[in-house]
């Protein structure tokens, strides 16, 4: 069932989402050769306490049955497409790293998720993260009154596709509000034509995940990071996005 949200509840929504935006502009900046997942995840825990937030993946519980997840951000380097466990891993020169964060505040959920390049890195794989964050906000233009579901979910594959990368089918986007995950699922993929008619009200997280191989993903032995099958790069960037009767808002702009 979609839940639709009231002008108070986006309101609300809106201050969840700008906390989330900050720590992670916050996490951005230190960003660099030498720095290790697991520091970026105690600055996100810090930041979270000092704004009186609950950072809602710490604790999360294992779809699989395994442990259930033990960072505030999931952290994903170069190969890991989500879920990535912040931990002893130095990021390197060349590597990317995709941070995706979530919090609770005052009821109220936020998520988003961006690929920041560590220093320099290969122009192709630049590439990937710049069609990537690009088919998120051609996704996200789509989420106005009227267009159906499907319209968000081709127009990202499309412009994917159209440069020459692939959409990971297995993990989407979903609607957002009181909880983390709420319906619908939110595809990456898939024809214009299908799913519900958007509706003002409507709070969706849209959540490209692209991989310069083979869609096709794997998930490791720890019950948590999901990597592509062939080990090439892939790059991840989510928006907490609001339906107004005037289109789309970013709730998580930074
Ligand atoms: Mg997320
Ligand atoms: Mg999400």
């Amino acid at each position: 069932m979609i839940i639709l949200k009231t002008r108070d509840d986006i309101a609300r929504m809106r201050v969840a989402g700008q906390i989330v935006a900050q720590i992670l502009s916050i996490l951005e900046s230190k960003v660099k050769p030498g720095v290790t997942t697991g520091s970026l995840n105690t600055i996100a825990e810090e930041e979270c306490r000092k704004r009186g937030a609950i950072p809602v993946f710490k604790n999360y519980p294992n779809p699989r049955g395994g442990r259930p997840f033990p960072g505030a951000i999931c952290a994903s380097v170069n190969e890991e497409v989500v879920h990535g466990i912040p931990g002893k891993r130095v990021l390197k020169e060349g590597d990317i790293i995709s941070i995706d964060f979530g919090v609770l505040f005052e009821g109220f959920a936020g998520d988003s998720a961006l690929t920041i390049p560590v220093g320099d890195v290969d122009p192709e794989v630049a590439r990937l993260l710049q069609v990537t964050e690009e088919s998120l906000i051609r996704g996200i233009q789509q989420a106005r009154p009227g267009n159906r579901l499907g319209k968000i979910s081709s127009t990202i594959q499309d412009w994917a596709e159209k440069n020459g990368f692939s959409v990971v089918r297995e993990y989407v986007g979903h609607g957002i509000g009181r909880n983390m995950h709420e319906d619908p699922p939110v595809p990456n993929y898939g024809r214009a034509d299908r799913g519900p008619v958007l509706k003002e009200g409507m709070t969706l997280a849209i959540e490209p995940m692209l991989n310069m191989g083979t869609h096709k993903v794997i998930t490791k032995i720890d019950d948590w990071t999901v990597v592509t099958q062939d080990g090439k790069y892939s790059a991840h960037f989510e928006h907490t996005v609001a339906i107004t009767s005037h289109g789309p808002e970013i709730l998580t702009l930074r």
